[in-house]
């Protein structure tokens, strides 16, 4: 059934994470993605009552129910840094976060999960990632951490699926972490997508190492660069390395159903059209 897919953009929360549902709806989205807070500074003023009232009121108001929706965390934060006392301030940011998430009534917080900085080791910055989240879940309820996995950029970690794996074999609670793929990051991390037979090898994959299980939204993204620059730019749909077939391979999985897909692609005007095609892709797949 075509409602069993959620599919809608990173929209703008401009004047109040309210407005996000609305933008949400005029792009002809069931799902979203919005910043609760500025992505680009460490501290916000907390939500009002008055906004969180607005924000649930006009989710409802538009049919979009928490389960498609994907708030993402600032880009300041690192929750794998080396320094303790920026570690400290990246963990406490990351608990506002998912307080704010709770208080708006949402169940999921999608994040870039750190960077060593060329300062400690890998195994090191994944577990202080692991850490973190322990941290955050044990002082929240009901929000699960979304981990992003990312192209491998500078010293990004998360890029290939054995660290996200290895992330997740540390979380405690193991019912409130789960992954977010985004297609572009994978594509530049060195999992190639542009082919049926590609996009189905690079998913088996994932399923072994970490299991659909822990899926629990996605970014569709096209990537500007080839495979394995590890280099994150995303491109629209069908007009990058990627191509096509990619997409229409993602749209024939089980696991896309029912989880927020999320557009980032670099032409808001064409989301419309975007969201179009992909749900023209699960009638094919159905
Ligand atoms: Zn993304
Ligand atoms: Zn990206």
């Amino acid at each position: 059934m075509l409602e069993d897919y959620l599919i809608g953009a990173h929209v703008s929360a401009a004047g109040g994470a309210a407005n996000a549902p609305i933008n949400a709806k005029t792009i002809g989205a069931n799902a979203f993605a919005l910043f609760t807070k500025n992505q680009r500074r460490w501290q916000s003023k907390p939500l009002t009552t008055q906004e969180i009232e607005l924000f649930k009121q006009h989710c409802q108001q538009v049919n979009i129910k928490p389960n498609a929706i994907l708030p993402h965390d600032s880009y300041l934060i690192n929750l794998g840094h080396p320094d303790t006392e920026q570690l400290q301030k990246s963990r406490l940011a990351f608990v506002d976060e998912m307080q704010r998430c709770q208080q708006l009534g949402l169940s999921l917080l999608n994040f870039h999960p750190g960077s060593h900085l060329r300062k400690i080791s890998e195994l090191d910055c994944l577990s202080r990632i692991s850490d973190s989240i322990n941290w955050a879940l044990e002082q929240t309820e009901g929000v699960t951490a979304v981990i992003e996995n990312t192209a491998g950029q500078g010293s990004n970690l998360g890029h290939s699926f054995e660290q996200l794996a290895q992330i997740i074999e540390q979380v405690e609670d193991k019912t409130r972490v789960g992954i977010c793929i985004d297609t572009c990051h994978m594509f530049a991390a060195g999992y190639d997508i542009s082919t049926l037979d590609a996009a189905k090898q690079s998913f088996d994959l994932f399923n072994q190492i970490v299991g659909f299980d822990y899926l629990k939204a996605m970014h569709l993204n096209d990537s500007k660069n080839p495979l394995a620059s590890r280099v994150d730019r995303h491109a629209s749909l069908g007009q990058g390395y990627i191509g096509q077939q990619g997409f229409e391979y993602i749209m024939s999985l089980d696991a896309v159903r029912h989880i927020p897909l999320i557009l980032e692609t670099v032409d808001p005007a064409i989301w419309p059209d975007e969201i179009n095609w992909l749900r023209s892709l699960t009638k094919k797949a159905a």
